[in-house]
């Protein structure tokens, strides 16, 4: 468990981590391929969020998932692209959270996953939390008690038996 002093230094420079969902490059679930493939390549993130008409999260797309659908058996064929949307090869295997204070489960879901995205409540994609974000606010931490705190080991109790 991550104590309340810890917790509070990480957000001591933030309110929180998010990245509003109106700075997150993302693509519908309708949209043809082909565009995935143009804000993929503009936006050069690897993966990106995938939303449906009601602004909720349904899946992620990269690059890959774009690449993969242009290969035959021994050739490149862009034109694979046509008549296909993002939802016919989007991963819609989702870890989200809808509390971006649960600072516990943010730094958990950092180690599989480069970036967690945030719902409310009624599923509405709010953002992203970014591993940069977080390691940011633990490269301010470690600063801070390196230089601000007297770290001393916790006394360790030594118990004799018999
Ligand atoms: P970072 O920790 O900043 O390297 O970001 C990790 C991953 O989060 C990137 O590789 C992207 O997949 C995603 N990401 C970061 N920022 C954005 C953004 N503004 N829009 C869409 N995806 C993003």
């Amino acid at each position: 468990m991550i104590g309340s002093e810890i917790e509070n230094l990480l957000l001591e420079n933030q309110s929180d981590f998010l990245i509003s969902a109106d700075k997150v490059a993302h693509v519908m679930d309708t949209n043809p391929l082909t565009h995935a493939l143009l804000v993929l390549s503009k936006v050069r993130y690897s993966k990106i969020p995938v939303l449906n008409a009601k602004d909720e999260l349904v899946g992620f797309i990269g690059l890959t998932n774009i690449v993969d659908e242009m290969f035959d058996l021994d050739e490149v064929d862009p034109d694979n692209l046509n008549d296909k949307k993002v939802s016919d090869v989007m991963d819609n295997d989702i870890t989200f959270i809808n509390d971006i204070y649960d600072v516990e489960r943010l730094f958990h879901l950092a180690v599989d996953h480069p970036f967690i995205p945030v719902s409310d409540k009624n599923n509405k994609f709010m953002g992203i939390v970014t591993r940069k974000e977080l390691l940011k606010a633990v490269n301010h931490l470690i600063h801070t008690l390196g230089n601000d705190y007297d770290l001393k080991p916790k006394k360790v109790e030594v118990r004799k038996f018999g």
